[in-house]
């Protein structure tokens, strides 16, 4: 059974020329234990994506679709039920660790608080904080120290014990190895999949980098104009894609061994302020039908383990 289920979201904010549509019907399962991502450029709606499951989204934001934690549509009973959710069943590693700390804390004292803010007290924060600097893998002392005073790695391990701080099990982790170096991003992934198969953590990894997905995930949905066009396990994904900007990405991505000839993908995505007809990605897309300029492409099953929004998948492709 999924832990968490994302259920038709849609999410679409004011803007003064009409509503901006930031997503648009969005759905994927998570098991425990499970791990996958969501790929595509920037405003894509990724990042809104993971807000909205945190109940975190900016006032006047609407929202419909359900988030389904254990069977329970936590977004129905509005922020009061998304406040005894958030942190404790499901927490978020947001983009740029010197964001996420308080640079006038200790680190641990950060911890301690979130602790204190759950209903623990200042001596379970103590315990909590030194269980947490081992299992992520930061020394004890480090706890004592000021943001500004650790490395970018340490930060980012900190950040991700803060987050762990009241156990949840799903972790949201928005583009966590931004500004790292490659040794340091690869430590961070590798530090993600051991919590999450030693704590049975679902994670949610929010990235544009294609190349780190298989080094974390079981599967990726890869987002266009605020909807999924592909979720298939990453084998698939990386290995054969099948809708036409996941090509693309794939296309647009350094292998390790540097055998891939890189090719960017020219255009740029649509306004998400202005009414979308046929499928978002027809103006970039080399593919592209008579029919793709007037008619959307809905997300379809193509086997129990991947789905694609294509016309010509299953015909061409
Ligand atoms: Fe390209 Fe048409 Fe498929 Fe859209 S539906 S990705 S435009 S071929």
């Amino acid at each position: 059974m999924s832990l968490i289920s994302v259920r038709d979201l849609v999410v679409g904010f004011d803007a003064p020329a009409g509503e901006v549509r930031a997503v648009r019907s969005v759905s994927f399962d998570l098991a425990p234990g499970e791990r996958m991502a969501l790929v595509g450029e920037s405003g894509c709606g990724k990042t809104t994506t993971m807000l909205a499951m945190m109940g975190l989204l900016p006032a006047g934001a609407h929202v419909s679709g359900q988030v389904l934690l254990d069977g329970v549509d936590i977004l129905a009973g509005g922020e009061a039920s998304m406040r005894r959710h958030r942190w404790t069943d499901v927490a978020m590693v947001f983009q740029g660790a010197m964001n996420a700390l308080n640079p006038v804390r200790r680190v641990g004292s950060q911890i301690v608080e979130a602790v204190r803010i759950h209903g623990g007290s200042r001596r379970a924060g103590r315990d909590r904080t030194r269980e947490l600097f081992e299992l992520v893998g930061l020394a004890p002392e480090l706890a004592q120290r000021f943001p500004h005073e650790l490395s970018g790695g340490q930060r980012q391990r900190a950040v991700i014990a803060l987050a762990l701080a009241c156990e949840p099990r799903v972790l949201l982790a928005d583009e966590p190895t931004t500004a790292l170096d490659v040794i340091v991003q690869h430590q961070i992934v590798q530090l993600l999949r051991n919590l999450s198969e030693s704590l049975g953590l679902a994670v949610v990894l929010v990235t544009h980098d294609l190349a780190l997905v298989p080094q974390l995930c079981d599967r990726a949905a890869v987002m266009y104009a605020g909807s999924i066009v592909e979720n298939a396990s990453c084998r698939d994904l990386v290995g054969s894609p099948a809708h036409p900007y996941a090509r693309r990405l794939v296309e647009a991505t350094p292998d390790l061994a540097g055998r891939r000839r890189l090719a960017s993908i020219p255009g740029v995505p649509p306004r998400l302020d202005q009414p979308l007809f046929g499928c978002p990605f027809q103006p970039r897309c080399a593919e592209a039908v008579d029919r793709c300029a007037t008619e959307a492409p809905s997300l379809l099953d193509l086997d129990p383990d991947r789905s694609c929004a294509c016309h010509l998948v299953g015909v061409v492709v």
